[in-house]
């Protein structure tokens, strides 16, 4: 199959005529050849967006929300082929493709119909005057996303920029392009306004990078590693774009003394492993309180242990592959480092997957003790399916062992007293906690990171306000 940009409402060759090949981990396989688009094929792409956002900026908020209404019924159709998609790109199992990538990928565009509806009008009275504060779209917006939830993380973007007005030049990652390629099927499906949403596909390097520096893009909204993010913060700070960044994280969870044992060890399991650990959130350093360690890690690693590692189409896979051979080799790497710094691998040894999948990119759960809490291993982000666990005896050394990481993005604290458990909460230096669950979300609350995690907030009101520049109108009384 061949995938093509999504320019004017047109599915649109490259223009250079350079495809990129988009291989399935799982099993080596060929899934498409995708657009390795160039400068000129982001033009072409902004000039469609800037005819379309004269008429699709003035039709009315309600019009807006029909549209995002459209576009949720027709992924709702499509529900089944976005989970396959999305197993077929990124080796995650089916089962979490179904539950997690399809259901938020629709549930983003119902959730910010609804909240559109619920934007109130802010008016700030004087003694002699009122201010209007009105909001109005931002112009051209450029969105960047990553492969480890590709359509989940596109439509968490697209969706507030579209009911706020504007008109969007999105890229998903070169690694898992098939999603948004779906997306424009649906478009298509539904007569969608030409130009208002274009797709360009390619490298992050070039397409990535044309529409960071390109200076009718007034906005970028990008999710995706801290290294890059710097990239993307140093071109585009200079043209005074508004600039939101979702990165990195090496998030802990944190097991008090306390705790139910099992509910927790189940917990962590889960918030280490999910999506082979390629999860923004994931808890990758557990820190085990020191009088229920033994008991606690035992658990722990009877949960990993009963993880199935395989074939992502299989129904009963917990485990799939992860997102490609060279990020295998990148978490084998830590492993060996871990391995030569006197880290004790409690769980997760070289196993061999049956075909199809036998050269696929797995790794399995895995998880080391015994490494100092500033090892490499415990404080760089792996984002693969390898956790750390380390002791502490005081909830003020577990806030410490937390907090000593360039990251600030999540966390999660476990233990049997809640008020406890948010007092350390309000310790971290996070923008995300959760106390006895873990990735539990409202979308109407802000999600973001704090120090090297990011800048800005996503969600709710936060991802409304950052699709619009809102201007203050005083007007004096007579
Ligand atoms: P990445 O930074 O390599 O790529 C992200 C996107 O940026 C891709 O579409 C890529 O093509 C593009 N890109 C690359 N170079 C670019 C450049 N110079 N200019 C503009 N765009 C460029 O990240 P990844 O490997 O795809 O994703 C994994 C990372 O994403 C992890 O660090 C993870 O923590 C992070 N992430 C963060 C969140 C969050 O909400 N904070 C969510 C998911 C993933």
């Amino acid at each position: 199959m061949q995938i093509e940009n999504f320019i004017d409402g047109k599915f649109t060759p490259p223009i250079d005529g350079n495809y990129l090949p988009n291989l399935n981990p799982a099993n080596g396989e060929l899934n498409s050849m995708i657009p390795d688009s160039s400068h000129d094929d982001v033009n072409s792409a902004v000039n469609a967006a800037k005819s379309a956002f004269s008429n699709w900026s003035k039709l009315t908020i309600n019009e807006r929300i029909d549209w995002l209404r459209q576009i949720a019924d027709g992924l709702e159709q499509r529900k089944a082929d976005i989970a396959r998609l999305e197993c077929e790109d990124t080796g995650k199992p089916i089962s979490l493709a179904e539950r997690v990538d399809a259901e938020r990928s629709i549930t983003n565009f119902s959730f910010f119909a609804d909240h559109a509806k619920s934007i109130a009008d802010l008016e700030f009275r004087m003694d002699d005057a009122t201010n209007y504060v009105i909001r109005k779209p931002v112009g051209v917006v450029g969105l960047i996303t990553p492969w480890n939830l590709p359509l989940y993380l596109l439509s968490w973007k697209i969706a507030p920029a579209l009911v706020m007005g504007n008109t969007i030049i999105a890229k998903p990652s070169e690694l898992t392009p098939s999603t948004a390629n779906l997306l424009c099927e649906v478009l298509d499906s539904i007569d969608f306004p030409k130009g208002v949403i274009n797709i360009v596909q390619g490298l992050g390097s070039t397409v990535g990078q044309a529409i960071v520096e390109h200076p009718e893009i007034r906005a970028i909204s990008f999710t995706g590693g801290t290294e890059t993010g710097k990239i993307v913060a140093r071109t585009a700070a200079p043209m005074f774009k508004k600039l939101s960044l979702e990165l990195g994280g090496k998030n802990a969870t944190i097991i008090l003394d306390d705790v139910d044992l099992a509910s927790a060890a189940k917990g962590a399991a889960r918030a280490a492993f999910t999506n082979s650990g390629q999860v923004c959130l994931c808890g990758s350093r557990i820190l085990v309180a020191d009088k229920i360690y033994h008991e606690f890690v035992d658990l722990l690693v009877e949960e990993v242990e009963a993880m199935k590692v395989g074939n992502p189409k299989h129904r009963d896979t917990d485990i799939g592959s992860v997102i490609s051979i060279a990020h295998k080799d990148k978490i084998h790497s830590y492993i060996d480092l871990a391995k030569s710094e006197g880290g004790e691998i409690l769980t997760g040894s070289e196993f061999t997957i049956p075909p199809p999948n036998a050269n696929g990119a797995f790794v399995a759960p895995t998880l080391i003790a015994n490494l100092n809490i500033d090892s490499r291993c415990a404080v760089e982000e792996i984002f693969g399916p390898v956790a750390t666990i380390h002791r502490f005896t005081t909830d003020e050394e577990a806030i410490r062992m937390a907090n000593i990481t360039q990251y600030g993005l999540a966390g999660s604290i476990w233990t049997g007293d809640r008020a406890r458990g948010v007092a350390v909460a309000n310790q971290i230096d996070s923008g995300i906690l959760w106390v006895n669950t873990w990735l539990h979300r409202d979308l109407r609350t802000p999600f973001g990171g704090v120090k090297n995690s990011g800048v800005g907030r996503e969600g709710g009101d936060w991802s409304l306000n950052f699709f619009s520049e809102l201007c203050n109108i005083c007007v004096k009384d007579d």
